[in-house]
C-alpha cells in the first residue's frame, strides 16, 4: 500500500478551515455549529482529544482526559465557548488517557459509559498491565531523567521550553498520585439517544473493539462522530482488544454516514478509507501472531518476528513504547487460547 496517510490530514485541514478558539490549555475546532474538537496543548498533559458539544441549555463533553489537572483545565476551557453549565460526560472507554479526569465533575453531571466501562473503573484498574506499562506515575517518572539531561545541554528558548516541559511533566506526575477511578452512573449496552433541544445526541456501541466497552458518540444531523481509540490515525492499542471483532465493529462503523471522525488521538478524519486501512492493520497484525502461535512460537518469538513494517505510516505512533508489543502479543496469544 502505497498511500501516506500522514499527509492526508494536513491536505484535508488546508481544504476544511474551522474556526478555531484556543485557550492557555487547549484548542477547539468548531467542526460543526457548537460542537468542538478538543486538543491540548504543552501546558497541561491531557493525554486524549474530546468533544464538546454546546447544546441549548447545556453542554456534553465526551471523555475527560488523562488526569484531573486536565479535566479541570478542560471545565475552565470550555467556560470560555459558553457560559451553559456541563450536565454530561460520555467516556469513549475505560483507559486512564480518557476516563481519570472524571472525579472532578460535580454531582449534578451524569456520567455515561458501557456498563463495561462502569465495571473497569470499580474494579483495579490502576493495577492493570496497561496502567502499569503505559500510565502510571513510575513509568511516566522514566521521562523525567531524559528531559533533565536535555536541559543541562540546551541554551536560550530551547532550554525554556524544555524547562516548560519537565514542569508540565512532573506535574502530571503528581496528579497522577491523586486519581480515584469514578465508573460512570449512566450505562450502556447498545444505544442510547439524547435529545438537547434540537439536538440529537447518538451514544452508540458498535460491538467490542478496542475494548469491550467502546461507545461512539455520533451527531446524525450534523455527520460528525467521536471515535475514541476505536478509529483514530494512529495504530490502535490492541493490549486490551478483541482484534477479530475489532474488524467487524470497524465495518459497523462505515454504516454511519459520518462526514467527519474525531478521534481519540491525532488529527480530524475526514477520509473514510482510513477505516480500510486501520481493518488491514489489525488484520495483518492478527494474521501474523496467530501464524507463529500454530507454529508453537513463544511470544518472546513472535515479537521478534513480527514486521509492521507495511503500516509505519502510523504504527510507530504505540509500537515505540517500552512493553507495548509485548502486552499486546500476549493478549492475542490468550484470544488464541480461549481467553474471553
Ligand atoms: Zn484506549
Amino acid at each position: 500500500m502505497k498511500r501516506v496517510f500522514l499527509l492526508v490530514p494536513f491536505v484535508l485541514l488546508l481544504a476544511h478551515a474551522y474556526d478555531v478558539r484556543q485557550t492557555a490549555t487547549h484548542k477547539f475546532a468548531e467542526i460543526a455549529p457548537g460542537v468542538f474538537f478538543a486538543t491540548g496543548g504543552d501546558k497541561v498533559n491531557v493525554g486524549s482529544n474530546g468533544l464538546v458539544v454546546v447544546n441549548e441549555n447545556d453542554v456534553l463533553v465526551v471523555d475527560s482526559h488523562i488526569s484531573p489537572e486536565a479535566a479541570r483545565a478542560l471545565i475552565a476551557s470550555v467556560k470560555t465557548l459558553t457560559p451553559k453549565p456541563i450536565r454530561t460526560v460520555v467516556n469513549s472507554h475505560y483507559h486512564y488517557d480518557h476516563s481519570n479526569g472524571n472525579q472532578v465533575f460535580g454531582k449534578e453531571v451524569d456520567i455515561i459509559g458501557h456498563e463495561f466501562t462502569r465495571k473497569k473503573l470499580l474494579g483495579d484498574v490502576l493495577h492493570e498491565a496497561t496502567y502499569l506499562n503505559n500510565g502510571s506515575p513510575a513509568t511516566q517518572q522514566r521521562g523525567v531523567a531524559p528531559l533533565e539531561v536535555q536541559i543541562a545541554k540546551a541554551s536560550g528558548d530551547d532550554k525554556t521550553k524544555l524547562e516548560a516541559q519537565l514542569a508540565t511533566l512532573k506535574r502530571h506526575i503528581q496528579e497522577l498520585a491523586e486519581v480515584k477511578p469514578t465508573p460512570p452512573n449512566v450505562t450502556v449496552t447498545n444505544k442510547l439517544t439524547l435529545y438537547r433541544g434540537s439536538r440529537e445526541i447518538q451514544i452508540l456501541h458498535l460491538g467490542r473493539a478496542h475494548t469491550a466497552g467502546d461507545l461512539v458518540v455520533y451527531l446524525p444531523q450534523e455527520k460528525v462522530i467521536f471515535t475514541g481509540d476505536l478509529f483514530f490515525n494512529g495504530a490502535p492499542y490492541l493490549g486490551d482488544a478483541y482484534p477479530t471483532d475489532f474488524v467487524q465493529t470497524l465495518e459497523n462503523l462505515k454504516k454511519l454516514p459520518f462526514t467527519v471522525a474525531a478521534g481519540g488521538h491525532g488529527p480530524l478524519i475526514r477520509d473514510r478509507a482510513q477505516i480500510d486501512f486501520n481493518q488491514a492493520y489489525i488484520r495483518q497484525y492478527w494474521a501474523q501472531v496467530k501464524s507463529f502461535h500454530d507454529a508453537k512460537l513463544s511470544a518472546k518469538e513472535a515479537k521478534a518476528r513480527l514486521d509492521l513494517s507495511k503500516y509505519s505510516a502510523f504504527a510507530k505512533f504505540q509500537l515505540t513504547a517500552p512493553g507495548v508489543l509485548d502486552i499486546e502479543i500476549g493478549r492475542i496469544y490468550r484470544l488464541l487460547e480461549g481467553a474471553e
